[in-house]
């Protein structure tokens, strides 16, 4: 990290935008919708992704994702941590070994190589803001035996979807 040590005139910010408008349906002005994930990469249904803040000049990125009702993330774990704030509608996930109903305005904290999906299953979007490291390890998909394990509890089982 660079020392806190003010510059001695301001940052030139006239070439960035530094604000982008909300155009309505957690859309925003600059902001491409992509593919949570390569197709193919990892099993999920459902899920559009947006970098709202990348990582220029941040040690932390910023991403909304919205998964379409009946739609899923990817069951997996990695190093790096997620900070979740739940922005829009209702569904449940996956942290670790238990599962959560969440909604609207919720905090979900997702602590280095836990286990972690996310399902919108109660009929409507789920969208949320997930803050990440910029520099991070990728995904870890669950082996066979690590299946089995999870599946041990009736209520992880009946959730999870690979
Ligand atoms: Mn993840």
């Amino acid at each position: 990290m660079s020392a806190a040590v003010p510059p001695a005139s301001s940052p030139d910010v006239g070439h960035l935008r530094c604000v982008r408008r909300a155009v309505g349906g957690f859309a925003w002005e600059g902001v491409d919708v992509l593919a949570y994930k390569d197709t193919g990469s990892a099993p999920f249904a459902g899920v559009k992704r947006q970098v709202l803040f990348d990582g220029a000049g941040r040690a932390s990125e910023l991403r909304y994702f919205e998964v379409a009702p009946g739609g899923h993330s990817t069951l997996e774990r990695h190093h790096h941590a997620h900070a979740v704030i739940v922005l829009r509608g209702r569904g449940r996930c996956l942290v670790g070994d238990s599962v959560h109903a969440i909604a609207a305005l919720d905090l979900v904290d997702v602590p280095g190589w836990t286990w972690h999906q996310f399902r919108a299953d109660a009929g409507e979007a789920l969208g949320f803001l997930c803050m990440v490291d910029s520099a991070r390890d990728t995904s870890v998909l669950p082996t066979e035996a690590e299946l089995v394990a999870l599946r041990r509890d009736p209520a992880v089982r009946d959730f999870l979807r690979v």
